[in-house]
């Protein structure tokens, strides 16, 4: 029976308030708080409404803010922060965790606004810090990163005893029926994307053209879809704490429509971080941009369609060569069913969920901070199907990567 602060009212702030709701032997008091007060408390309503939880509250904070944040664990005195806000917002809350000596779980990495630059050192920085104060931060426990970290922890512990190729490979095949719109944080998202590609082979770093590289891959009860290599930020832990990686690469599909209006939002300065001075004030055009696109927590009445996300091994077992895929298939409408958004903050937010609790039961021990795949994938991969992402894996098949 715990206390947990979930910090962002977004598409996955409402999942986490959702599926944490609907375990209240574990979160027995929840507190939803993010920038804009009054979507918290639609969430919470909704979320109460839904599962009978007795006690979610809710409060304004402004996450950049570390004395604010500070004054709002005091007051309510949580044991953990799910932080779901945005990666902008790591490391204050990190350092509102140390301060009051709360644990730590977010689903994406610190981002300095000003640089669309994706990786873990300033997180990984915390570690003796939160290592001295006897407190523990889980890092990128979404699910790309998190259970895809997850799933090679499972292939690492048991179906292999050296992993030399990862591919994860990440289709949304769902059709929202906008015109354009991103999936989850349009600002966060479009600066992944438009970024160049990154994979590591043979100790280093290959950068590629954005979208450069693509290929057909078959995706289960999808069929064949165009995956771009794109890089994200989980390859950098995985090719860490697993070194007999030879080459990991991440894949994304994007229709050619999406890829058309991304081409012409770049071409026109939309995508822009720079600020630009406009009717006298400063504005940045991605964040504009960010206004006047749909809301990614209200794509999901009419959304269908399903994501497909996986990691495809290739390695040696016992001296010989094997391959192993380990997927979850995601259905928009069940997630809309379920908690009223769609299956990209679905998919995210169960695992958050998920790593809390974790984290709360005891199963996930650790002083300092970590990436997912550090810990023991068995209990956390025993309940994933149960919490509503149900995984399916197989042996030696043609990996096509
Ligand atoms: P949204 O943009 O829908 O929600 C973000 C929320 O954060 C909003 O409620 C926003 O408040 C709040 N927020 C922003 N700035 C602050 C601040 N300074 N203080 C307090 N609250 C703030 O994003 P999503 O829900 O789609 O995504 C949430 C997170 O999940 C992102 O970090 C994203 O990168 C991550 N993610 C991770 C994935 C994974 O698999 N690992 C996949 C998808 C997303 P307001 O409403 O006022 O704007």
């Amino acid at each position: 029976m715990s206390k947990v602060l979930i910090i962002g009212a977004g598409g996955v702030g409402r999942v986490v308030a959702f599926k944490c709701a609907q375990h209240p032997e574990v979160f027995s008091s929840i507190m939803l708080a993010s920038r804009t007060k009054s979507k918290c408390d639609v969430i919470a309503a909704d979320a109460k409404k839904a599962t009978g939880h007795p006690d979610i509250q809710t409060a304004a904070v402004d996450a950049e803010n570390v004395p604010e944040l500070v004054q709002l664990i005091r007051n309510f005195n949580p044991v953990m922060v799910i932080h779901v806000a945005l990666p902008y917002q790591d490391l204050t809350i990190m350092e509102a965790c140390l301060e009051t000596g709360v644990h730590y779980l977010d689903t994406a990495n610190y981002e300095p606004k000003d640089e669309a630059k994706f990786e873990y050192s300033w997180q990984w920085a915390y570690h003796e810090r939160f290592a001295e104060k006897g407190l523990l931060a889980v890092l990128g426990c979404g699910f790309d990163p998190g259970v895809t970290g997850v799933f090679t922890a499972r292939a690492a512990k048991h179906h292999f005893d050296e992993i030399h190729y990862l591919d994860i490979v990440d289709c949304n095949a769902g059709d929202h029926g906008k015109a354009f719109a991103t999936n989850f944080n349009p600002e966060i998202n479009i600066r992944e994307i438009t970024q160049k590609g990154r994979y590591y082979e043979n100790g280093q770093w290959v950068e590629t053209e954005p979208h450069e590289i693509a290929q057909m891959v078959s995706y289960p009860n999808i069929g064949p879809k165009k995956s771009y290599l794109i890089y994200h930020e989980e390859l950098e832990s995985l090719v860490k704490h697993y070194p007999t990686i030879k080459r990991a690469r991440f894949w994304m599909t994007f229709g050619d429509e999406y890829l058309t209006h991304l081409r012409v939002i770049q071409n026109i300065g939309m995508a822009s971080i720079e600020p630009i001075h406009y009717q006298g004030m400063d504005i940045v055009p991605l964040q504009f941009l960010k206004a006047v696109l749909p809301d990614p927590g209200d794509l999901g009445e009419n959304y269908t369609g399903e994501t497909s996300i996986g990691c495809r091994i290739r390695g040696v077992k016992d001296g010989e060569e094997r391959t192993y895929y380990i997927w979850n298939n995601c259905k928009h409408q069940d997630a809309f069913d379920e908690t009223g958004t769609q299956g990209v903050s679905y998919t995210t937010g169960v695992p958050a969920m998920l790593g809390a609790m974790m984290m709360l039961t005891g199963e996930w021990t650790g002083k300092g901070v970590f990436n997912v795949e550090q810990f023991n994938p068995d209990p956390f991969l025993a309940k994933l199907g149960a919490v509503g992402l149900p995984w399916e894996e197989q042996f030696d098949g043609d990996l096509e990567l």
